[in-house]
């Protein structure tokens, strides 16, 4: 799946994860190949119950693999978890699906972006500060926001407010879970945009996830195609959209929403 020049940043082999023992056990992923780039965006793509949020997951060490390996940036993370994922956590971050879930309401929009770089004891109060409100103006979000508290913030802003806390620590990775599937169509677009901007501004890479292909078409430059707990298809964007080998993604495809015209950028097949 690499094109063989650059090394990936993540790399994953032979992924299985069951959950439930005994007569429960069941397979969610099961012999998962991915690579990914630095800079570059995959999108994860099935049906639901296609493991999607499972790898996304095993990714961000909250699952235990039972079998397979995750390599990240050179360094095996398949089995690191506890304390030991501590230095990752700054180097690998999440944005999920719900923008209402993602803030604590009690919390202002700055301390919640500042959730995390808690762990960093190097960094003063006014640098946190400071990178806190470049975090938001990344976003969009005005420094007049940082202060108030997210029930005054529409569905879109949070999930703004919830990226800016994720590319707080100039995360390598962000892994982003249906992270615009609950925003209406002309907001999603505008956060797809957004994503895009900051990945050709900040470098960093995406794993994408999401059951929508309409939304995938514009934002990763490769797709991996689960079905099942298995990858059924892979490659890139271009390719796969234009010319499925399996009717499982040509069903995807077909049941994928027109895209939306705003969208700055057509196709990202480079
Ligand atoms: P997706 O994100 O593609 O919808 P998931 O990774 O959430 O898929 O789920 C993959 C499969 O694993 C599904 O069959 C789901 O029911 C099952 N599953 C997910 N989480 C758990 C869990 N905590 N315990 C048991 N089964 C689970
Ligand atoms: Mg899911």
């Amino acid at each position: 799946m690499s094109d063989g020049f650059s090394k990936p940043l993540l790399q994953i082999r032979g992924l299985r994860v069951d959950y439930g023992r005994g007569r429960r056990r069941a397979t969610a992923l099961n012999e998962v190949d991915l690579d990914l780039a630095a800079g570059r965006t995959v999108g994860l793509v099935g049906e639901s119950g296609s493991g999607k949020t499972t790898l996304g997951k095993a990714v961000l060490g909250r699952v235990r693999p039972d079998r397979g390996s995750i390599v990240f940036d050179g360094q095996d993370i398949t089995h690191v978890t506890g304390r030991a994922r501590r230095p990752l956590a700054t180097r690998i971050q999440v944005v999920f699906q719900n923008p209402y879930l993602a803030l604590n309401p009690q919390r202002t929009v700055a301390q919640s972006v500042a959730e995390t770089l808690t762990t960093r004891t190097d960094v003063s109060d006014d640098e946190v500060r400071s990178r806190v409100l470049e975090s938001l103006e990344h976003v969009g979000i005005a420094r007049s926001a940082a202060d108030r508290f997210p029930a005054s913030f529409s569905g879109g802003q949070r999930q703004r407010i919830a990226i800016a806390r994720a590319l707080l620590p100039r995360p390598d990775l962000v892994v982003c879970d249906e992270a615009v599937s609950a925003l209406d169509l002309s907001i999603q677009a505008q956060v797809l945009n957004l994503l895009v901007e900051l990945q050709d501004e900040l470098g960093m890479a995406y794993l994408f996830i999401t059951h929508d292909l309409a939304v995938v078409r514009h934002l990763c430059h490769d797709i991996v195609v689960l079905k099942d707990g298995g990858v059924v298809e892979h490659g890139r964007t271009a390719e796969v959209c234009a010319a499925p080998t399996q009717a499982y993604t040509r069903k995807l495809l077909d049941s994928a929403p027109v895209a939306d015209p705003d969208l700055q950028r057509a196709s990202r097949a480079s």
